[in-house]
């Protein structure tokens, strides 16, 4: 019989040099550890990050948000947040049920690295960065860079992710977040569409960033449609949406809704989105 070891250390120096020294895999709300091993024993030496103070909280500042990595999503939703942000706040919400929320970290979100994820795209509108620790020093990637396909992350061995950072953005920015699944709540997203939009003086888009998920292995920017329509006029960018925008997307037919329904229903919630979000 195999035995594993389970370490919970409390100071974040002590997880980096742990992960330099043995092959540990991470655990924080444990919401899709947990799920992945129903009925198996747990295999793998465990890395339990929760009791690490530095890991916590969120903070607010000029310069942006900051979300530690073992931030909760009751906490993000809690939290006084920029306008720009209710796109996150309302993923968080659709994140499981409130007791998935209470557990669940929006880092690790992202470290699963599922398709599905809801946090992704709404965390790509804003702009986030992935920060990472090793025993080596510390690098931050763009979450487009992080996040590279289906449970493939750029994380290597050894690192921890400690922190996930948003940009600030023009004062009146807003976000917003659409997922369409079978039901209303307790949900796999058949597609979900973030947009956050800026607009200046006179009303026209100054600055917009949109990403769509559950369209591809990993969730995407929609960088040319972003280009185009800044400059316009909110009505006018709806309008001009249209189905090549949404060329680069590769969607699946499964159990939950064919390739071309995803297509159909990906170009509806991004009009709806822009719209929304310059609302
Ligand atoms: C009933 C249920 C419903 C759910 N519904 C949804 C939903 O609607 N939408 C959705 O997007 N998700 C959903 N999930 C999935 C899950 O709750 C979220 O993805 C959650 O944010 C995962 O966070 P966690 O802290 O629990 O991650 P964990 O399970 O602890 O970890 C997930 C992965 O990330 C790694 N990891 C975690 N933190 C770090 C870190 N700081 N550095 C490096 N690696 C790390 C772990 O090793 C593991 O591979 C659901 C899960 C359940 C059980």
């Amino acid at each position: 019989m195999s035995s594993t070891q389970y370490l919970r250390p409390a100071r974040l120096d002590d997880a980096l040099v742990a992960l330099g020294t043995h092959p540990w895999t991470v655990l924080a709300g444990g919401t899709d550890f947990y799920p992945g091993r129903v009925g198996k024993p747990v295999d793998v030496d465990v890395l339990d990050i929760t009791r690490i103070a530095d890991l916590r909280g969120i903070e607010v500042t000029a310069g942006g948000v900051r979300i530690g990595a073992t931030a909760t999503w009751s906490e993000l939703i809690a939290a006084e947040l920029p306008d720009v942000c209710g796109g996150l706040k309302a993923a968080a919400r659709e994140v499981g049920g409130v007791q998935i929320q209470n557990t669940g970290t929006v880092a690790g979100n992202l470290c699963n690295a599922s398709p599905a994820a809801d946090g992704v795209p709404a965390l790509l509108a804003l702009g986030a960065e992935v920060e990472l620790r090793s025993g080596r020093g510390a690098r931050r990637l763009p979450l487009g860079e992080f996040v590279l396909g289906s449970r493939k992350t750029a994380r290597r061995p050894d690192e921890l992710v400690v922190a996930v950072h948003l940009p600030a953005w023009p004062q009146g920015a807003k976000g917003v977040f659409l997922k369409l699944g079978h039901r209303r709540y307790l949900v796999i997203s058949i597609v979900m569409v973030a947009a956050c939009v800026a607009l200046d003086a006179v009303g026209r888009i100054a600055r917009c960033a949109i990403a769509v998920g559950a369209c591809s292995a990993a969730a995407q920017r929609l960088s040319s449609l972003e280009a185009r329509i800044v400059g316009m006029k909110p009505d006018a960018a709806v309008a001009s949406v249209a189905a090549n925008d949404l060329a680069g997307l590769t969607p699946i037919d499964d159990v939950r809704g064919s390739a071309a329904y995803r297509r159909d229903a990906a170009l509806t919630l991004v009009r709806q989105a822009i719209e929304e979000a310059a609302r």
